[in-house]
């Protein structure tokens, strides 16, 4: 290994992934986070309203994002997500009340297709036919130029899983990326989508773990150190700016920068990153489920999209949230109330109740912002970007994320051993 550093900006899951990569093959590596704690946009916190530990947003995995399993078995807590022993997908439409589960096999020939009381329900077989369209669809296509956004496919699944994962109105969202997401799950079989959650928090399964992880690997962690501006010459960065003082980078130091996308156009302005953004809203409410709660259930034709239920509490998620994200917080707590009323079966009494408003959750997955996403090396040959937004040729998510910091872990390992 080079007597060079790493030094890694950003203590999200991109951040964090490329530092635990880089600590398993010995290199030095320093982490430095402009926030008070690790995490960005995938934390916990203890909600002074509440009195409780929540997470910023529930987030959702799927049993085939190996890129995240494999940063779980890691830092060593692969056991912390919960989630049924095979692909099932509980969904309640608040307006007629009816219910179903869409109830997958685990092999990758599909035939709960053609089971009625697996597939979802007044679906025809022909409309499934839309899923391969959008895996074989290439360039830069929107969805709605390649399948028929109506019916009952579109509206009781396909639409709510696309914007689960795109975060984007699945209608002008781009079909390259959910062909990406499509391939890597529903086209592997059951086996490969089996809901994944944190439990009981974001933060004791994907964030503390890691931070151990880097702490017992002697990993230098900074916190609440905001990078300014990075010195740039001779096809390289030379120093990095902090409020404190600048750190010189030697010939053999590399930087991983793992900041969100409208940080690192300040900090880079000649790199190309996505400039619009969707929001995530999310409502958590202290009050116990019933104990046969489904761990998650699909919202349709409410105001909620997912509803999940923790021992301590019920959390509802509603993505790509841009047209109610400026509403009143105690509007928005009863409007999600009563939807989680419905299909939780729970009182019309309001519990005690929190409004977490992600305004930039993720980029805005359309083909547009899709072509803006930078690869992770950049022309100065010590210098290497990680992050969401970056082109993992995924959506935004925690696989993308994880997969971001591994490449450009990699890349910048191969570039001091060459
Ligand atoms: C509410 C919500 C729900 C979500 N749901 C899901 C889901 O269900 N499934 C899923 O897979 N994904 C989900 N995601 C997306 C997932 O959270 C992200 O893809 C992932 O956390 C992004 O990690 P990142 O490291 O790329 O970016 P970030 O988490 O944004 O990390 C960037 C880090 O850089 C730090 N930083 C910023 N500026 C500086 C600076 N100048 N100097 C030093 N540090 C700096 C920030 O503080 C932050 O810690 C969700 C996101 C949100 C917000």
């Amino acid at each position: 290994m080079s007597s060079g550093k790493v030094y890694v900006i950003g203590a999200g899951l991109s951040g964090l992934s490329a530092s635990v990569a880089f600590a398993s093959q010995g290199a030095r590596v320093v982490l430095i986070e402009g926030a008070g704690q690790a995490g960005g946009r995938c934390r916990s916190y203890l909600d002074p309203v509440l009195n409780q530990v929540i997470d910023n947003g529930n987030h959702l995995i799927l049993s085939g994002n190996h890129a995240t399993f494999a940063y779980l078995r890691t830092i060593g807590s692969a056991d912390r997500l919960a989630g049924p022993e095979q692909a099932r997908f509980p969904f309640v439409d608040v307006r007629s009340r009816a219910r179903w589960t869409v109830a997958p096999n685990d092999g990758s020939i599909p035939w709960w297709i053609f089971s009625k009381s697996r597939r979802v329900p007044g679906t025809r077989l022909g409309e499934y036919g839309n899923i391969g369209k959008l895996l074989l669809a290439g360039g830069d296509k929107r969805i709605d130029q390649v399948i028929d956004c109506h019916g009952p496919l579109w509206e009781r699944l396909l639409r709510p899983l696309l914007l689960a994962a795109l975060n984007t109105e699945p209608e002008i969202a781009s079909c390259k990326l959910a062909g990406a997401v499509l391939r890597e799950t529903l086209l592997k079989g059951g086996r490969a989508y089996r809901p994944r959650i944190a439990f009981p928090h974001l933060g004791s399964t994907f964030i503390d773990p890691a931070l151990d992880y880097l702490k017992r690997n002697d990993v230098n962690l900074q916190y609440g150190k905001r990078l300014r501006k990075i010195e740039l010459a001779d096809g390289r960065a030379t120093s990095l700016e902090f409020a404190d003082g600048a750190i010189p980078l030697a010939e053999e130091d590399r930087v991983v920068l793992a900041t969100p996308a409208a940080v690192t156009a300040d900090l880079l302005p000649d790199v190309s990153v996505p400039s619009e953004f969707r929001s995530i809203l999310n409502a958590h409410f202290a009050i116990a489920p019933s104990a046969n709660a489904p761990l998650m259930t699909g919202v349709i034709g409410g105001t909620a999209e997912w509803a999940f239920a923790f021992p301590d509490r019920i959390s509802v998620t509603v993505s790509g949230a841009d047209a109610i994200v400026d509403r009143d917080r105690e509007d928005l707590a009863n409007v999600l109330w009563l939807d989680v009323a419905t299909v939780l079966k729970a009182g019309p009494q309001l519990p005690p109740w929190q409004i977490v408003k992600e305004r930039r959750a993720t980029f805005a997955a359309t083909p547009g912002q899709a072509n803006r996403r930078p690869k992770p090396e950049t022309r100065w040959t010590n210098l290497f970007l990680a992050g969401d937004w970056t082109d993992t040729g995924l959506p935004a998510t925690i696989e993308g994320a994880v997969r971001s910091g591994n490449r450009a872990a990699e890349l910048a390992l191969r570039s001091l051993n060459r």
